[in-house]
């Protein structure tokens, strides 16, 4: 008779271990897996891409998000599942969703947090239904409507894709005849908005958590800065007069939502008045800088919220910056020789307007982490052109 394979406790251990299924393997994933791991978590990414950046700290199923076999093999194996973007489609989330209630868990955040947020002009709706102000908006599906929606909403005005786009893509801004002309050559679709163009003083974000069981937190509020529609650099802003305010319209969507993880609601300023952009049922970029920034970071709250754990400290450690690396990594040195530098690489082949990574700086006073920051964005600068 063969000997008996005597248990391993530790193997055991291993196996027992809780599994968090994460739909989309870039660097949010990554960056989830990073802060769970240490709790004991262990996680498996849903990702078509072979060499995803989370496939380095998680497992990795390499399938299509329409591939119901691999889907629900996925879902055999986690006991929760969140995802890190919010373009995932929505019959994946609701498939995946029945798996997960068959076992007593879910799909967190909920449909309905997506529902709203993939189609521009829903998120816009339910905006103005749970009184949040955003800018006036109009639906454009002809090119007659469109002016309208400049005797509407005056000019300049930005047309947006409806769904799908992400990073300033998928969308123009109208300013004078000559683009409303070229822009009515060029409507191919059905599925656009137009929203009236804010002169805004700063754009700022607002980062809420909360978990299962209903226990709310919130981040100092981020300023943010944009390139070409992309993400450039985050600075947390502590006792800053619009965090109440901020708190205040992030918390309408949560109720609403019955929400559960880290919610991002983003917001321009004009004055005292924000108006809501958009918002990410996910991590986000303007949170990056929590990771060595606040007490506990976006990325562990959001695994916290969804196991129903103790939610962590927001509060911030200092004054952070937060610079995100587009297109190229700057030299790693050139950040680590800076006392209170964090370099992130990602991991990702450098391409032209690609996210490759980030740094955040963290200070004692908001006048050295900006003109640290300064200093370093403008090296970044001179490497580009290089
Ligand atoms: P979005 O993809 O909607 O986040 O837009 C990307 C960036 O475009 C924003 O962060 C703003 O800098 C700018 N933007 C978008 N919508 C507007 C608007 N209605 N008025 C002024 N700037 C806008």
């Amino acid at each position: 008779m063969p000997a008996l394979t005597p248990v391993n406790p530790e193997r055991q251990r291993k196996k027992n271990r809780m599994k968090i299924g994460i739909l989309g393997g870039g660097q949010l994933a990554q960056m989830i897996a990073l802060s769970g791991i240490p709790l004991g978590l262990r996680f498996v990414c849903y990702d078509p891409v072979d060499d995803c950046c989370a496939s380095t700290v998680a497992e990795h199923i390499s399938a299509d998000y329409d591939n119901r076999k691999k889907l629900a093999e996925f879902a055999g194996q986690v006991d929760i599942i969140t995802y890190e973007f919010e373009n995932v489609p929505a019959s994946c989330v609701r498939y995946l969703n029945a798996l997960m209630q068959e076992k007593g868990s879910a799909v967190f955040p909920g449909e309905n947090a997506l529902h709203a947020t993939q189609d521009r002009l829903r998120e816009k709706q339910l905006f103005e239904k749970l009184a949040i102000p955003t800018p006036a908006f109009m639906a454009v599906n002809h090119a007659e409507d469109l002016e309208q929606a400049v005797r509407l909403l005056g000019l300049p005005l930005v047309l947006k894709s409806r769904s799908g786009g992400y990073d300033g893509k998928g969308q123009s801004v109208i300013r004078n005849e000559h683009d409303l002309h070229e822009a009515k050559k060029a409507i191919k679709h059905d599925q656009l908005i137009a929203e009236a163009w804010v002169n805004f003083d700063r754009e700022i974000s607002i980062i809420a958590v909360r978990s299962r069981s209903g226990q709310t937190a919130f981040y100092d509020i981020a300023e943010n800065t944009h390139q070409n529609g992309i993400l450039s650099t985050s600075f947390n802003r502590p006792d800053d007069a619009m965090q109440k305010k901020a708190e205040m319209l992030a918390q309408r969507l949560l109720d609403e939502l019955n929400y559960t993880g880290v919610i991002a609601l983003e917001l321009f300023q004009t004055g005292d008045q924000l108006f809501a952009n958009e918002y990410a049922p996910r991590v986000h970029n303007t949170g990056h800088w929590t990771i060595e920034g606040a007490a506990c970071s976006q990325f562990e709250n959001h695994l916290r919220a969804l196991l129903d754990w103790p939610v962590g400290s927001t509060r911030s450690i200092g004054y952070s910056g937060m610079i995100n690396f587009i297109g190229e990594l700057p030299p790693v040195s050139d950040y680590l020789s800076v006392n209170n530098a964090h370099y992130h690489d990602y991991g990702k082949e450098p391409r032209p307007g690609r996210k490759v990574g980030h740094a955040t700086l963290v200070a004692a006073s908001q006048d050295s982490v900006k003109k640290m920051t300064e200093t370093l964005e403008a090296q970044n600068r001179g490497l580009a052109r290089q």
